[in-house]
C-alpha cells in the first residue's frame, strides 16, 4: 500500500494495528520510562486498542526529558533497552535462530535496538537534550526524507544544495539522508559558520542546483547578496525552508529577488520537525502567498491536537497543541509528547487541493504556545505580548532587510518599566522615516503597543547583532534585562 494513497479508513486501521503492537511489543517490556509510568498510573497497554484510546495516557512534556540532581542521566530513562531473554522466548525469534543461526539474530538486535547516532535539540530556553538513534531509526529516517523530497516534488535528475547548519541537529541530517534515500545530487554546506556567505554563493555556482534548501533568514540572506553581487540562477525551482517559521512575506521576498536573477518560476515549500519526532514533515508545491499545510506519515506517527488548557482532545480541523507519538521507533522515544507548538487549523483528512494526497495533512499558521510573555509597561500591570504577531508584521513588511526586537529595562533598572526597542535595517532604496511611521502604525493596530524605540543600523550591522552568519539560530528576539 502506498502511504500516500490510503484511504481514511485503511489509515486508522493501520494506525491502530501499529500502535497496539507497538505498545505490547516494545514500549511496555522494554522503555524503563513507560514502563514505570504505565505501573504507576496502572495502565495495562493491552486496554488501548486503538488512537482515539491513547488519550488514557499521560502526556510527556520537555521537561519530564531534563536532567534533575537525583538523575542526572533521565534521558537515557527514554532509550528502548531490550531485556534479550524476554526477546529469545518470541516464536518469531525462536524460528530466525533456528533458520538463520544464533549469532544472525545477535546481529539484528543489535541493529535493532543499539544507538548509533544522535541529535539534539537547540535550546535555546533550556538544557539541550540528546535523542538516540538505532540502526533501525536511520532507515525511518531515509524514508521520511525520501517522502519529504516525494512531497516536495523533487526528481532524481535535479541537484540540491543543504545550507542547514552541520551540527547534530535533525534538519542537517533528515536532509542529508533524504537525498541519499531519494538518490538525487545533495550537497551539504554545513551553512554560513562553516563556509561563510560567499562560500555558499560559490557552491551554488558551481552546483547549479535547481533547489536550495535551509533555514528562511539564512537562505534569504545568501540569495540577497548574490542578487547583490549581480549572480544569476536561473536554474533554481524550488526553495525548501525549515528549521524556524517561514512566513509568507520572507518567502515573497526571496522569490521577488530570485526572480530578478533570472528564476521566474521558483516555488516555496515549508518543511516542519522536530527533534522528538526525529522526522519532518513539507508542504507540497503551490501558487506563491498559499500553504499546502504540512503533509503526514500516518503508517509512521500520530499527531492529536489538543486543548493546550485542558489537555482533552480536539476534533479533525480544530485548533490546539500538536502532540506526537511514534508507531515504529527504537532508540529514544516520547509518547504523547507535547510539542509546545500550537497550530490554527488543527490536523485534516480531506485530500491536498494541491496534489491530492490523502494523507492527514496540519495545516495553518504553527505558533509557540508559549511565546506570549508578560512585560511590564506600567508600574502597575503586566501587559501579554504575542512574539509571534510581532514576528509576522517584520517579516511580511518587504521595506525591512533583517530586524531585531530588544527587550530592556527603563536605564538598565531592574526595578524600572520594560522597554521595547526595535533595531531595522531597511532593505536598499527605502524611506527611513516612511518605514517607521508604517511599522508604528502596523504595531498599533495589530497589536495595540508600539516600540519605544526605533534605531536604524545598517546592514552589516544587523547581520553581527543578529549573528546570522555564527549563532544556529538567528537571534530575532534578545531579552537584555538583567537575570533576577
Ligand atoms: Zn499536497
Amino acid at each position: 500500500m502506498k502511504w500516500d494513497q490510503m484511504t481514511v479508513s485503511e489509515q486508522r486501521r493501520l494506525q491502530d494495528e501499529k500502535l497496539r503492537r507497538y505498545l505490547t511489543d516494545v514500549i511496555a517490556p522494554f522503555s524503563p520510562y513507560y514502563k514505570q509510568l504505565f505501573a504507576e498510573h496502572k495502565i495495562d497497554p493491552r486496554q488501548i486498542k486503538t488512537v482515539s484510546d491513547l488519550r488514557h495516557l499521560p502526556f510527556t512534556r520537555k521537561a519530564d526529558l531534563l536532567a534533575t540532581p537525583e538523575q542526572p542521566q533521565k534521558f537515557r530513562e527514554f532509550i528502548i533497552t531490550p531485556d534479550v531473554s524476554v526477546l529469545k522466548r518470541r516464536p518469531r525469534v525462536i524460528a530466525e535462530a533456528l533458520l538463520r543461526g544464533q549469532a544472525a539474530v545477535k546481529r539484528r538486535f543489535e541493529r535493532e535496538f543499539r544507538p548509533i547516532f544522535l541529535t539534539a535539540t537547540t535550546g535555546r530556553s533550556s538544557m539541550p537534550t540528546a535523542f538516540a538513534y538505532t540502526d533501525y531509526d536511520m532507515r525511518n529516517l531515509r524514508t521520511s526524507g525520501e517522502r519529504l523530497i516525494q512531497t516536495i516534488g523533487g526528481e532524481t535528475s535535479m541537484r540540491g544544495v543543504n545550507m542547514f547548519p552541520y551540527a547534530p541537529h535533525l534538519a542537517f541530517w533528515q536532509v542529508m539522508f533524504a537525498g541519499i534515500e531519494f538518490g538525487m545530487l545533495l550537497l551539504s554546506t554545513g551553512g554560513g559558520k562553516v563556509m561563510g556567505t560567499d562560500g555558499n554563493i560559490g557552491i551554488i555556482d558551481k552546483i547549479k542546483p535547481e533547489a536550495i534548501i535551509g533555514i528562511p533568514t539564512f537562505v534569504y540572506h545568501v540569495i540577497r547578496k548574490a542578487h547583490e553581487q549581480g549572480h544569476k540562477w536561473p536554474q533554481v525551482i524550488g526553495l525548501v525552508l525549515g528549521g524556524e517559521k517561514s512566513p509568507q512575506g520572507i518567502r515573497h521576498k526571496m522569490v521577488r529577488l530570485l526572480h530578478e536573477m533570472g528564476a521566474k518560476n521558483v516555488r516555496v515549500s515549508a518543511t516542519y520537525g522536530f527533534t522528538e519526532a526525529r522526522m519532518a514533515w513539507a508542504e507540497c508545491p503551490t501558487p506563491p502567498g498559499q500553504s499546502s499545510g504540512y503533509h503526514l506519515f500516518p503508517d509512521m506517527g500520530i499527531f492529536e491536537v489538543i486543548d493546550p488548557q485542558t489537555g482533552e482532545v480536539r476534533g479533525e480541523g480544530e485548533p490546539g497543541e500538536l502532540v506526537y507519538t511514534p508507531l515504529d521507533a527504537r532508540g529514544t522515544v516520547v509518547l504523547r509528547y507535547r510539542t509546545g507548538d500550537y497550530v490554527e487549523g488543527g490536523v485534516t483528512w480531506a485530500p491536498c487541493p494541491y496534489c491530492g494526497r490523502t494523507i492527514p495533512r496540519i495545516v495553518g499558521e504553527i505558533g509557540r504556545a508559549s511565546n506570549t510573555k508578560e512585560l511590564q509597561f506600567g508600574k502597575l500591570k503586566g501587559t501579554l505580548v504575542n512574539f509571534d504577531e510581532i514576528h509576522t508584521i517584520l517579516d511580511d513588511t518587504i521595506e525591512i532587510g533583517e530586524w531585531q526586537l530588544e527587550i530592556r529595562k527603563a536605564h538598565d533598572d531592574p526595578n524600572e518599566v520594560d522597554e521595547l526597542i526595535l533595531h531595522l535595517a531597511p532593505a536598499q532604496g527605502v524611506d527611513v522615516e516612511q518605514l517607521t511611521e508604517k511599522i508604528r502604525a502596523r504595531f498599533q493596530s495589530d497589536i495595540e503597543m508600539t516600540p519605544n524605540r526605533v534605531e536604524i543600523h545598517s546592514l552589516e550591522d544587523m547581520l553581527q547583532r543578529i549573528r546570522l552568519e555564527s549563532a544556529l539560530k538567528e537571534v530575532r528576539i534578545l531579552d537584555a534585562r538583567p537575570k533576577e
